[in-house]
């Protein structure tokens, strides 16, 4: 019998590109990989917002991996459409994820019928599903997308709720000593893990348990990008007891592209116009979104700090997914006097095309752990503005211990002045401090790609895993050399 890895990423197009990529590197080492897919109907659901986030556009991306890549095959679950409404994304999902067992159950068994299952690699979003490979017996692996410090927080999370009898949100900013990181302000830990009444605090606790009872972890992420933190978690510092499974960081995983379509996107059309490492590059993630009142601020700092500029504006939710008006979220005249300087994307820019242009200096970025990636795979250092989840963990990290980013003052509120924008910007663009951020990302950069050659810790970490799997070592790094 042959032996089979199934990969069981969550809804989201950012989830799925990652666990796509993962699969490609295994495919180093084995003929094949399955990719069981969730499929929600959305249909009458939009009133959640784990709906919206589950409805983001896959389908295009799956038929064209398949084209590409058809050693992975996918297989899509029956979709689900009776998912109870609620206004929280992670129950949302855990629900959504309870559904699924039992048709998840049937996949793997059909799966098993033909080969010998090695193992079930999970993101960490699909926890709800850790039950069903117990009682099938099959070794489940961790993947979390996002990087070893914010992994080190949530490992450590049940050790440090055990020191104090409040909410962590009671604490105000004290701050807290948690292994691998800076000492960091309470404050910056996620939302959820902060408010022991909220109702998605128990399934966290339950998913950080079941993280330590897994067979490993693999991180996107590198050694020599998180020393202190990958050390921390083998070193088992922020197990609250027992042992922690071994980690395995394979990265930087990151897509060779995200551009829709064939065409150039005019945006690096117009990049191509531009100086050498001139633009400040402004994006926020697939999903990140700023009120009317910030977006015309944000425009205010742009315009004030002089520097070209290419920003991703997306609408304020509810509809983000909608073409913005930019006549009406931008300040009146914005566009016409910083045309010669600023080009503006509606709702999308390919990304990683976009910082690895030459012409792209700078990147505002809300440190979601893809985007801090590409931002160090292109060499462009951050101004660090963090909007949600694990965010602000990896702007502290960022800013504060690698120093490959310049911070933001976030107010309590989620603000930032128009004055605190254009001082970054102008700080990592003009300044000695800002030069010295670009050289260590440029390094990091290189720090980076020797991680996935052959000998490099990636490389050796993705070994030990196929060894672990399959028995024999790696054969081919050329995956990795683009
Ligand atoms: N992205 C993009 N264009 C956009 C916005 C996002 O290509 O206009 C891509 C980006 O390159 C990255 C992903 O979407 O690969 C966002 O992932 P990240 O982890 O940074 O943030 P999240 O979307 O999970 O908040």
């Amino acid at each position: 019998m042959e032996d089979a890895i199934v990969l069981y990423p969550c809804p989201g197009s950012g989830h799925l590109i990652s666990m796509v990529e993962l699969g490609k590197l295994i495919l180093k080492h084995h003929p094949s990989v399955s990719i069981i897919v969730l499929m929600l109907n959305t249909q009458n659901m939009h009133s959640t917002s784990g709906a919206e986030y589950a409805a983001s556009p896959t389908t295009q991306y799956i038929a064209s991996v398949k084209a590409s890549t058809p050693s992975i095959t996918f297989h899509q679950l029956p979709p689900i459409s009776d998912v109870p409404c609620t206004s929280s994304m992670v129950e949302f999902f855990y629900s959504f994820l309870h559904l699924n067992n039992p048709n998840l159950h049937q996949a793997l068994q059909t799966i098993s019928q033909t080969a010998k299952l090695k193992a079930l690699v999970f993101d960490i979003f699909c926890d709800a599903a850790f039950d069903v490979a117990a009682n099938l017996s099959i070794p489940t692996y961790y993947f979390y997308t996002s990087g070893a410090s914010s992994l080190a927080v949530f490992l450590y999370w049940p050790a440090l709720l055990k020191k104090f009898d409040k909410s962590l949100k009671d604490l105000n900013d004290m701050l807290v000593d948690i292994p691998g990181l800076p000492s960091i302000p309470v404050s910056r830990l996620p939302e959820l893990m902060r408010d022991r009444d909220a109702k998605e605090f128990e399934y966290l606790l339950l998913t950080a348990a079941h993280l330590m009872k897994s067979s490993g972890l693999i991180v996107n992420t590198f050694e020599q990008l998180e020393r202190k933190a990958i050390n921390a978690i083998s070193d088992g510092l922020c197990a609250l007891d027992g042992p922690t499974p071994p980690i395995f960081c394979i990265g930087p995983l990151t897509s060779g592209s995200n551009q829709h379509g064939n065409d150039q996107h005019e945006c690096l059309n117009w990049l191509d116009s531009q100086p050498r490492q001139s633009v400040v590059f402004l994006c926020f993630g697939s999903v990140g979104s700023f009120s009317e009142k910030q977006l015309k601020e944000m425009a205010i700092g742009l315009e004030n700090s002089g520097k070209r500029f290419l920003w991703v504006v997306r609408n304020p939710p509810p509809g983000i997914d909608e073409e913005p008006n930019l006549d009406v979220l931008l300040p009146k005249g914005f566009l016409e006097r910083t045309k010669d300087r600023g080009f503006v994307v509606k709702q999308w820019a390919p990304q990683v095309e976009v910082l690895r242009h030459d012409s792209v200096g700078g990147f505002v970025s809300h440190c979601g752990w893809n985007s801090v990636l590409e931002a160090v795979g292109g060499g462009v250092p951050m101004v660090a503005w963090p909007l949600y989840a694990e965010q602000p963990v990896n702007k502290e990290v960022l800013v504060n211990e690698l120093k490959l980013a310049v911070g933001v003052n976030v107010s309590e509120d989620g603000w930032v002045t128009a004055a605190e924008l254009e001082k970054r910007v102008s700080e990592l663009m003009d300044s000695q401090a800002g030069k010295e951020v670009r050289e260590r990302v440029s390094a990091m950069r290189d720090a980076g790609a020797t991680a996935v050659k052959e000998g490099g810790s990636s490389h050796l970490a993705l070994s030990m895993l196929a060894e672990l799997w399959f028995g024999r070592t790696c054969q081919s790094p050329e995956h990795y050399d683009k």
